[in-house]
């Protein structure tokens, strides 16, 4: 159907140009577009900030120019915290930014960026294109005017920066950490503290005492930030953070006056930014593990199975508190632990066990 519609549009348009026929598809063929889009990341922040960059690019790129959207770094028009208000209100037609940051909105959004001990990049891929997961997110954000997508994956995260070693879940108790939404409610229950404040804070913190560990991304974003000078053990895996899904937020309105090829070009743009930021940051990643292992003298450590079980047993309490906020948050949640349970079964003699075969 939508193959159909797009080669009669393509056959309007170019008889178009010889005969000027006054259809609105031509009008539509001929139109100019241009958008807005805010982002929650400072401009041009390496891995987030660049991937709205080349989101923006392609679809003019792909669209020859029908769509030129112009790119705000957070606090340029809207702070990172009024991305989704502003796409939803229509200041901008489109925002780029992560879903637990609109929790306040509506609770549910948290199963579309990061769930602790949730879904890799792959799995989440795999629940949003082929899941339902897709279906559910578009249904969340209805109400506010909003079409969202994904359109980028940190992939599995570190559990981050320490200044003292982590041997028992007693370790944990009074540990001063910055680490955001639901792995955070997960570390207060665990006896820490956790503390906010933005990235640009946190390397002083952690050389003041003021905190005892943070966790921010991973190698790549971690070693430009430099945190390998005031910590000394860096901690594996990003329990709390397994696959980190960026979002673009597309304003239902603007999506819609867009003829049928336009809208195609926007969600495959989209599409093809979320791959291109998971190839981005796992050839970074390794890249940049190497360097802080073998150049900086890094001890690159792994939580203890004893912290890991304990942790995930609360973080299992956590999400199943967040699933039984309303219905939609339930309907999100069986969905997406059914679709964990049985990917889960797949890993185990897929990825697990090849990558267990290829160490041998
Ligand atoms: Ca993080």
């Amino acid at each position: 159907m939508k193959r159909r519609d797009f080669i009669q549009k393509v056959g309007v348009g170019s008889l178009a140009v010889g005969t000027s026929l006054a259809s609105s598809n031509v009008a539509n063929a001929a139109t100019q577009f241009k958008w807005k889009m805010v982002t929650a990341w400072p401009k041009n922040f390496p891995g987030l900030g660049t991937n709205a960059n080349l989101l923006a690019k392609m679809i003019t790129d792909m669209s020859g120019g029908r769509i030129k959207i112009k790119v705000y770094g957070a606090k340029e028009l809207v702070p990172a915290f009024e991305v989704f208000d502003a796409v939803s209100n229509g200041i901008a037609e489109m925002g780029h930014s992560g879903a637990y940051y609109w929790k306040g909105k509506t609770e549910a959004t948290q199963f579309f960026s990061a769930v602790p001990f949730g879904l890799t990049a792959q799995e989440m891929n795999a629940w949003l294109y082929y899941g339902g997961g897709m279906e559910l997110w578009r249904e969340l954000y209805k109400p506010f005017g909003i079409i969202p997508t994904a359109t980028g994956n940190s992939g599995v995260q570190m559990a981050g920066w320490f200044n003292r070693e982590i041997n028992t879940f007693e370790d944990l108790k009074g540990l001063k950490m910055r680490i955001p939404g639901l792995g955070g409610e997960v570390l207060r229950r665990a006896g820490g503290t956790t503390v906010n404040m933005p990235g640009g804070e946190l390397f002083t913190s952690l050389q003041s005492g003021a905190l005892d560990a943070t966790e921010w991304v991973g190698p790549y974003n971690d070693l430009a930030f430099g945190f390998y000078k005031v910590a000394k053990y860096y901690y594996y895996p990003g329990w709390h953070e397994p696959g980190s899904t960026m979002e673009a937020l597309i304003n239902e309105k603007a999506f819609n006056s867009l003829p049928k090829d336009l809208q195609q070009i926007v969600l495959m743009a989209c599409k093809a930014a979320n791959m291109d930021m998971i190839s981005e940051y796992t050839a970074r990643n390794n890249q940049a593990l190497d360097a802080l292992i073998n150049k900086h003298k890094v001890k690159v450590l792994p939580l203890p199975n004893d912290v890991l079980r304990k942790l995930k047993q609360i973080s299992d309490e956590v999400v199943v508190e967040l699933a039984n906020k309303d219905a939609l948050s339930k309907k999100i949640y069986d969905s997406v632990s059914q679709f964990r349970a049985q990917v889960t079964q797949w890993g185990v003699v897929s990825e697990l066990a090849f990558l267990k075969a290829r160490m041998l």
